[in-house]
């Protein structure tokens, strides 16, 4: 199992991440907000230790936007107490679990644990738009009743639109979510697959599913 910590004191991050690794969990940390994001949002994780008052994004906006994009992991938040201002709060931000500063590191560790054994929130496995369906379980696509084709990228790509539909999302966007970090951002890779997934998903259908918004990206919805 991978955890992802996110704390910009030191000291923290490398007492816990120490201890983890002793207890056989693989350990990424970042130290600000921003760095954590963009980690969370490429790697699998099964938990994130999150900090509350972080440079560049703190540990509440971090939280909402992994929240707003639909990542259903357990996350629990490091706070002092003058930064908690209640419990409500905390879990209306869709954090799990949370441990006011300074903490014992037993207590915290099986936290951590009972936390992992939460049974996992089924991710719906089927997507739809329109009479596009998609099944994540056997990474099969269909329209009306023609099964389609897909390569790896292609799935993910069209997954990762059609999970935000009726939402434009811009080309760096898709690099971001569906290419990994040394993906070149001036190559045509995006432009390519999105040509792809039109013609094997729109092609021959009169009603369109992609659509291109100019210069700002591409969306997914049943009419444009
Ligand atoms: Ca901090």
């Amino acid at each position: 199992m991978r955890i992802l910590i996110v704390e910009d004191e030191k000291e923290i991050s490398e007492l816990l991440a120490r201890r983890l690794r002793a207890n056989k969990y693989e350990v990424d940390v970042a130290e600000d907000g921003e760095k954590g994001l963009f980690l969370a949002r490429t790697n699998d994780y099964s938990l994130i230790i999150l900090d509350y008052n972080l440079p560049k994004r703190d540990g509440r906006q971090v939280c909402k936007i992994i929240r707003q994009e639909g990542v259903d992991l357990p996350i629990i938040m490091l706070t002092v107490k003058s930064e908690l201002e209640n419990k409500v709060d905390m879990l209306d931000l869709g954090v799990d679990d949370y441990v006011t500063k300074p903490f014992f590191l037993d207590e915290f560790m099986s936290r951590i644990k009972a936390l992992l054994r939460r049974p996992k929130r089924v991710e719906r496995e089927i997507i739809t738009v329109g009479d596009l369906v998609i099944n994540k379980n056997n990474f099969k696509v269909k329209r009306k009743d023609k099964e389609i084709y897909l390569t790896r990228k292609e799935f993910m790509l069209l997954v990762y639109l059609v999970k935000n539909k009726n939402r434009v999302i811009s080309s760096e966007a898709i690099l971001e979510h569906v290419w990994d970090i040394n993906a070149d951002p001036f190559s045509h890779t995006v432009k390519t697959h999105i040509m792809n997934l039109r013609r094997k998903i729109d092609s021959e259908f009169k009603a369109k599913l992609i659509h291109t918004v100019t210069s700002r990206g591409y969306m997914v919805s049943v009419e444009k």
